[in-house]
């Protein structure tokens, strides 16, 4: 297959599930919202962090976003690790909602794929992405599992190994590695001792 069908085939993707419609009465926009924020590690639960994943300006995400904690799918909550700093986090609404978001169809066309295939698309659709972000001058977002600044503790506690971020120099939890992070830094993907949880509720 040449690289023209593999553009055209990622874009397809994209194209099928945003012209869903307004699932659940939510526009393309706010489901981005609720997508993003659901995987956001937090360190990236800003609106600013999400203006630059999604590549709009912090007026319109912080618009955006504003309308949705009217509706009572978002909230603000002052961040645990820096009291000054607010973090935004969904409310059991939103995840409620997000059982129906459009992308779901795409969650399953993968869930079909075999264990390793997953694993290959999901490499080869990262460096994609960060080569495109990398031409087009916009931050790289990824997840601790293949970033540079993931570290491993030699020792392990209570049977588990723990994970510290270089960057912030915060420990991380299994759980945290497979969130998205506005810090990440691209490193070659790193054999964890066992898989991360995506998270949900
Ligand atoms: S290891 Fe990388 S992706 Fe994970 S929290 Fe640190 S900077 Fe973010």
């Amino acid at each position: 297959m040449n690289s023209h069908a593999i553009a055209e085939l990622v874009f397809q993707l994209g194209r099928i599930v945003s012209g869903k419609g307004h699932a659940d009465g939510l526009t393309d926009a706010q489901w981005a919202v609720l997508r993003y924020f659901s995987q956001a590690n937090r360190f990236s639960q800003t609106p600013s962090a999400f203006a630059a994943f999604h590549s709009t300006t912090r007026g319109t995400a912080s618009q955006t976003i504003k309308n949705l904690i009217k509706q009572g799918y978002l909230n603000r909550v002052r961040s645990v690790d820096d009291k000054r700093s607010v973090r935004i986090v969904l409310t059991d609404k939103a995840w409620g909602t997000l059982k129906n978001d459009p992308i779901e169809s795409l969650v399953r066309a993968a869930k079909c794929l075999p264990k390793n295939v997953q694993a290959d698309l999901a490499n080869a659709l990262q460096q994609m992405l960060d080569h495109v972000a990398q031409e087009s001058d916009k931050p790289h977002f990824g997840t601790c599992t293949s970033c540079h600044y993931l570290e491993r503790d030699s020792c392990t506690h209570a049977g588990q190994s723990t994970y510290e971020c270089r960057l912030t120099k915060q420990a991380l939890l299994l759980e945290e590695l497979n969130e998205v992070c506005i810090n990440f830094l691209p490193s070659k993907p790193l054999l964890l001792a066992k898989d991360p949880v995506t998270r949900s509720k």
